[in-house]
């Protein structure tokens, strides 16, 4: 692999900080933590001089990633900070991330909200963390892997793959996949980590097959509100492993999951198995990947309008 100039820009701007602070976005995944925390531990292990840092909200539910550092403001002053696998700028966990002296931006989303000089954006590439190995894989001479920065980087493409199932999964993935497999971590233990889920996410997955409304087109929705996820004794962030669920049904084309969150607004969780969404997630205040998608509806009037747009969209993909 040969190295692209702005790759070649980020590399040497690694080399002339001697502090360099990585964030993600909010409400992480196994893909924002993955690549900030394997790029991370790339950096610690190839350049001993430097303090790497990786800030953000730690979730107990994804300590087997890692955790994050606190820092006070001035470790700012002089620091190359990296922010990975976040499109859009309100979306950054810590809003410090603009107090380095110098910032890049590595992700796989679309580009809505372009900032970082440089900045290296992949839509085509199924994650961030494929991302960050191709980065190790074109700077063999400067950079080093680690078994636990393979580990995370697979957990990474494993989470924004759906176990190698979305079509962002191609053959250059899976040879990524391949090459940090040959390192010493166990892949399963990794896969099985990410397919586990707790005895209340179980009922409410039950609940999410019951509950679904499939509309004729293959457009399909159900509302997840507060008084409803209280007795599963779960909070609003811990509904991700269910988002993917109405996607195995044959008939369902393009879905929304509406989330109440604390504010009583609802966050839109859209996924679609081929008609693009983001736009119609971008109508709605959100963005995101033409097959996985985000937004926000203040009330019910929204809903059903975000139900009728998508229940639209399935449909005149039909007839294209
Ligand atoms: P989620 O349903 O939260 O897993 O989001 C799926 C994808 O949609 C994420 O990878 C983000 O790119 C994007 N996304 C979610 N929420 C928003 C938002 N409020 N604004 C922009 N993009 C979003």
């Amino acid at each position: 692999m040969t190295l692209s100039e702005t790759q070649h820009d980020i590399i040497r701007l690694i080399k002339t900080h001697k502090t360099i602070i990585i964030h993600r976005h909010q409400r992480p995944d196994p893909d924002a933590i993955g690549s900030q925390m394997g790029l991370a531990a790339i950096l610690r292990a190839s350049f001993p001089g430097k303090t790497v840092y990786s800030v953000g909200k730690q979730y107990p539910g994804f300590d087997w990633l890692g955790k994050t550092d606190s820092i006070e403001d001035d470790v700012y002053k002089d620091a190359l900070v990296i922010v990975v696998d976040t499109a859009n700028q309100p979306r950054v966990d810590d809003a410090r991330y603009t107090m380095g002296n110098a910032l890049v931006k590595i992700d796989h989303h679309p580009n809505d909200d372009p900032f970082g000089v440089p900045m290296w954006v992949a839509p085509d590439a199924s994650s961030t963390s494929e991302l960050i190995y191709d980065f190790y894989a074109a700077n063999q001479d400067n950079l080093t892997m680690t078994d636990d920065a393979a580990r995370l980087l697979y957990a990474g493409i494993v989470g924004d793959t759906g176990r190698f199932m979305y079509p962002s999964t191609s053959p250059h993935t899976m040879a990524v996949a391949g090459a940090l497999m040959a390192f010493n971590f166990s892949a399963s233990a990794v896969n099985q980590q990410e397919d586990e889920i707790s005895l209340p996410l179980a009922r409410l997955s039950a609940y999410v097959y019951e509950n679904l409304t499939v509309l004729e087109s293959g457009a399909a929705y159900l509302k997840l509100t507060d008084e409803l996820l209280e007795p599963f004794g779960l909070k609003d962030e811990s509904t991700s492993s269910i988002v993917p669920l109405p996607g195995r049904l044959g008939e369902v084309v393009a879905w929304a999951i509406f989330v109440e969150s604390k504010d009583h607004t609802f966050r839109i969780r859209l996924r679609s198995k081929g008609p693009e969404i983001n736009e119609l997630a971008k109508r709605h205040g959100g963005g995101g990947h033409p097959l996985a998608s985000g937004a926000v509806a203040h009330d019910d009037t929204e809903i059903k309008q975000v139900i009728e747009e998508l229940d639209n969209l399935v449909q005149r993909s039909k007839g294209e």
